[in-house]
């Protein structure tokens, strides 16, 4: 089976957005075995976009459309290819219920234009949008199939992995059932993990194993295929096992963990209790903290320490380390880890220090930091990283690292 995947929305031509959908949905394809020729992607205009039909008709099965799915009169994807196969659309009555469901619960009125995002190609088999309103559909007419997918990759994504490519099974005839897991990796770069997984990667059919890098972090996506769900479950076990033993040090979660949330979940269910020391992080650290519902359960408070004074006269960090050492020392890191624990009477204190850059301080290059963690049981640990970002990269990166060793220290 071949597929062409079919972009649209003008602002991907106005190069205000890149085309992820794409790149997303062909490595997709690829775990099914289905085959992408091409990649187009057109402008919100009709005319142009039933060309763009036309010409994938005569070169693919398979045609995937993203975007054009809202409420607005620039979203015109079902409309025009309605018109273009000669079918109509109908009202599907469940997404109609689900959008007033979320307009209720919102609380806010739904105006007429948005009854439009219920309506399905007649006779499409639907694709449930469980992070949306505008549901996806499949529909096969004559010797071809249509997909169409919302354009927001929050909703494209899960709608494709947990609807849209078994739907692709169902077309392929095949009686496999897909099922995939994400392993999340922090602390290892993606050519580290690649070389390390190399003879496994390589070698690996059936779960196949890809690697993705983003943030800072990399991902292995398992994908397994097997009549049988549970030989498919069993299968992603072996594998993540055999993965796990060879780079397991990195590890820290599946599919959509987050290094803050794992942390979180951690410090709960250990019942214990955190403070924070920020300098270069400026509260970037205990912002993430906050974010998650409940996080006054483990989060008691901290100090955004960033000058000198304040380390000193707040943090009670000695005189004599800032000079002999600087702030950017693991002594420093060390004093403000142990004393923000103390001040806040936390099982955990956790402290950052470093040159944010763009510029050295002091002598020590940008993407110089410290990052120090006290224990109750009086255990401190400082951990050096040289990172070599931008400002705002290394600051990110700092928070993440600091989740990444409180994360180990828990484990
Ligand atoms: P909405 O209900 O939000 O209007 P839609 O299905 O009509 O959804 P569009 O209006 O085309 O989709 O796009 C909405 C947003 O989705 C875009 O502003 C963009 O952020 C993102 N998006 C659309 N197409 C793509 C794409 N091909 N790749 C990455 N992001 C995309």
């Amino acid at each position: 089976m071949n597929a062409e995947i079919i972009a649209v929305g003008s602002e991907l031509l106005l190069g205000q957005i890149v085309n992820s959908n794409a790149q997303f949905i062909s490595e997709q394809l690829a775990d099914l075995g289905v085959n992408v020729y091409y990649h187009t992607s057109v402008g919100d205009n009709p005319a142009r976009l039933k060309h763009a039909i036309e010409v994938a008709q005569k070169r693919a099965d398979l045609l995937i459309f993203t975007g054009g799915l809202g409420p607005t009169k620039d979203d015109l994807t079902k409309e025009t290819i309605s018109n273009s196969l000669g079918t109509t659309l109908s009202m599907d009555n469940e997404a109609l219920e689900s959008i007033k469901t979320y307009f209720q619960r919102v609380n806010r009125e739904m105006t007429p234009n948005n009854e439009k995002q219920a309506l399905i190609l007649t006779d499409s088999h639907v694709l449930k949008n469980e992070n949306g309103m505008a549901p996806g559909m499949l529909l096969k007419k004559e010797d071809k199939a249509y997909m169409l997918l919302p354009g927001p990759p929050s909703e494209m994504r899960p709608m494709f992995e947990t609807y849209g490519k078994q739907a692709i099974l169902n077309l392929l005839q095949k009686k496999e059932v897909i099922h995939s897991r994400v392993l999340r990796f922090f602390g290892i770069g993606e050519a580290q993990l690649e070389t390390e997984l190399e003879e496994l990667i390589v070698n690996q059919t059936n779960p196949t194993i890809a690697p993705l890098a983003g943030d800072g972090e990399v991902t292995l996506r398992l994908t397994a295929k097997h009549e049988s769900r549970d030989i498919a479950v069993s299968l992603l076990d072996k594998v993540e096992k055999e993965v796990l033993q060879i780079v397991g040090e990195y590890f820290y979660g599946y599919n959509h963990d987050s290094l803050v949330e794992v942390g979180f979940n951690m410090l709960k269910k250990k019942s214990l209790t955190l403070s924070c020391a920020e300098s270069l992080t400026g509260g970037l650290f205990q912002g993430q903290l906050t974010s998650i519902p409940g996080a006054s359960e483990v989060l008691s408070g901290g100090v955004v320490c960033y000058q000198d004074e304040v380390k000193k006269k707040i943090l009670s960090v000695k005189e004599s380390t800032l000079k002999q050492y600087s702030a950017v020392s693991e002594q420093c890191a060390r004093e403000l880890a142990e004393n923000v624990r103390e001040l806040f009477a936390t099982d955990i204190g956790i402290s950052f220090t470093g040159v944010a850059g763009p510029g050295p301080f002091e002598g020590q290059p940008a993407g110089t930091v410290w990052i120090g963690l006290s224990m109750k049981d009086g255990r401190t640990k400082a951990f050096p990283l040289n990172l070599g970002g931008g400002r705002n990269g290394n600051r990110k990166r700092t928070a993440k690292y600091g989740w990444h060793y409180l994360i180990k220290e828990l484990s």
